[in-house]
């Protein structure tokens, strides 16, 4: 999509701090971290967010699943911990439409969110 942020990311047409990247996703620092360790991962292809998921995308969901913990071992917190939040529409926080999973970790997560 031409106007969404992260597609322009996922294009590299604009500068991210790419920390793993396949034909399919791309994971980055978040420019504004919430945690000492903030990565998003990000469908390559735009889907606005999980609703727009669909049957088919099954082996692309389990390909992300699989990928989040090797993607926090190599950000050094797989072994303490860490959270993997989706934000999704208005009532879930959710600011970029483009689905993207947050990696947190570094710190005690609390619960429940705010
Ligand atoms: P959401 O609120 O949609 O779940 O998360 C969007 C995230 O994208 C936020 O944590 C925000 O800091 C991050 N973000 C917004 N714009 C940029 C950007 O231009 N670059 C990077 N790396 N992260 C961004």
């Amino acid at each position: 999509m031409q106007d969404c942020l992260f597609c322009k990311i996922a294009a590299q047409k604009i500068p991210a701090k790419i920390v793993y990247q396949d034909e399919q996703i791309l994971a980055f620092h978040d420019i504004n971290p919430a945690a000492p360790v903030h990565v998003l991962v990000i469908l390559k292809r735009h889907v606005a967010d999980l609703t727009e998921l669909s049957s088919g995308d099954e082996s692309l969901v389990g390909h992300i699943m699989l990928k989040l913990p090797l993607i926090a071992e190599q950000l050094g917190i797989a072994q303490d911990g860490f959270r993997v939040v989706i934000n999704t529409k208005d009532n879930g926080g959710q600011t970029v439409h483009h689905l993207h999973y947050h990696i947190l970790g570094g710190r005690f997560m609390q619960w429940p969110p705010g």
